[in-house]
């Protein structure tokens, strides 16, 4: 009898040469990760596949749309797991073609993993060929250009048959770069930017600046609840929350209203190269697409820019909202992010913020307030939460015993707050 297995295939991880041993590692881990709530018996590697099998009946079939949103994942694939008895793979086959769905077209593509078997690839195309035209008379066989693949993969002692396939988000496995400091509202773009870097391997370690005390917390929960969207297949650890309602006041009281927002960008970037500091996170991620709304020109993005060394990334710079819609909306993200809240983004807006920004009026402006203390005292406020996440290791400050962080932490999560960072 056949059982159901998913067998995943990877690109780029092949391409990685010496490292391919410990990409690979770090793709069943989080493969692993991402099927925690499901019964996983085993995750191997098979001739150039990753291999999962499940010891619930049923799983299998549930589990292969979940894995196919897991980064590093190219194609994921549903397939029969048999022996190498003809009457079993044969009738796989004729499984697998039937759970396809619509097609008119099909061909079979046979392949040996290793030559101690007696048929070649050719005679187990043309084996399992003429049980499915027999099985299937109204059907063309079309060697280019046809509706449905059925592939017979045999490795060792066991046979894999498989029609249905699905594309993977591609990418490499998370976890195989470094960590990277997110800068999180709850808007659409920024979630997105998250997902892509995650996409290309890094750990996002999210950052979100609230408007509380100004505002009520809700940002904050949204921030949460794209994080929790994101998961299992995409993993963040731990979400840095910088109260900045007050610090916004005071700006908003000391600067031309017209650059009040570059002001706050400006203290943003710089609390967050901190933190990324703190994590050993070699880069800043924003979701700013050019041109999109008035902060988000060149000589605004320039006016930011300047107060931190750390690379800044802008994924979607040259992404339009409709495109990083249809990717919101995809990855899980869009739906949290229409749920209006208020955060600092809302807080103390001008009428007319500066689109233009120029650095003599940026600079002067920036010494309008005591920026270097608020940095420091937003940096000593941050807030986190965790979450269940293998692929984030907190710093190692933080790892270690401390008496005093204890004690704060307790006293932090005892109210049922966000815990305390300093
Ligand atoms: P988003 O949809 O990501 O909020 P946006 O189109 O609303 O983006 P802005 O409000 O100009 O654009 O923000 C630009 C970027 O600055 C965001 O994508 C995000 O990376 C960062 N950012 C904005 N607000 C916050 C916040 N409250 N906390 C953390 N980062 C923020
Ligand atoms: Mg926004």
């Amino acid at each position: 009898m056949a059982s159901r297995v998913c067998l995943v295939h990877y690109h780029e991880i092949g391409l990685k040469g010496n490292n391919r041993a410990r990409f690979e590692r770090i793709l069943m881990d989080n493969i692993k990760a991402a099927l925690a709530a499901f019964s996983v018996a085993t995750i191997t590697r098979i001739s150039g596949h990753i291999l999962v099998t499940f010891s619930v009946s049923g799983e299998a079939e549930r589990a292969f749309p979940l894995i196919a949103k897991v980064p590093g994942v190219a194609r994921v694939s549903l397939a029969f797991h048999t022996n190498r008895e003809p009457g079993e793979y044969c009738a796989a086959a004729i499984k697998a073609l039937e759970e396809f769905g619509e097609f008119n077209s099909f061909k079979v593509v046979a392949r040996r993993s290793n030559t101690d078997y007696e048929l070649t690839s050719m005679d187990l195309n043309k084996q399992v060929g003429e049980v499915l035209c027999n099985a299937f008379p109204d059907k063309k066989v079309l060697m280019k250009g046809c509706d449905a693949q059925v592939h017979v993969l045999v490795v060792q002692g066991s046979v894999y048959v498989y029609a249905r396939s699905e594309r993977g988000v591609g990418g490499l496995p998370q976890g195989s770069a470094g960590k990277v400091v997110t800068l999180l509202s709850s808007g659409i773009d920024s979630p997105v930017a998250t997902w892509l870097l995650a996409r290309r391997g890094a750990v996002p370690v999210p950052v979100h600046f609230s408007g509380r005390p100004q505002t009520a917390d809700t940002s904050e929960y949204l921030c949460q609840d794209i994080i929790q969207a994101l998961a299992p297949c995409v993993q963040v650890g731990r979400l840095y929350v910088i109260p900045f309602g007050d610090c916004q006041r005071e700006i908003s009281i000391a600067c031309p209203s017209d650059l009040r927002v570059i002001m706050y960008r400006r203290v943003m970037y710089a609390v967050a190269e901190r933190i990324a500091q703190l994590e050993g996170a070699k880069a800043l991620v924003t979701g700013e697409s050019l041109g999109q709304v008035a902060s988000q020109t060149l000589e605004n993005i320039m006016a930011v820019n300047e107060v931190v060394d750390i690379p800044v990334f802008r994924p979607l710079i040259g992404s339009d909202k409709q495109e990083i819609i249809a990717r919101a909306e995809q990855i899980g993200t869009y739906d949290i992010s229409t749920q209006t809240a208020p955060d600092c983004c809302t807080l103390f807006m001008p009428r007319r913020p500066e689109t233009h920004a120029k650095l003599d009026e940026v600079h002067a402006a920036w010494e309008m307030f005591d920026h270097e203390a608020m940095i420091q005292q937003l940096v000593d406020a941050a807030e986190y939460i965790d979450f269940s996440a293998p692929t984030y290791k907190p710093p190692r400050c933080m790892r270690e015993r401390h008496d005093e962080l204890e004690i704060r932490y307790q006293r932090k999560s005892a109210e049922g707050k966000l815990r305390s960072l300093f």
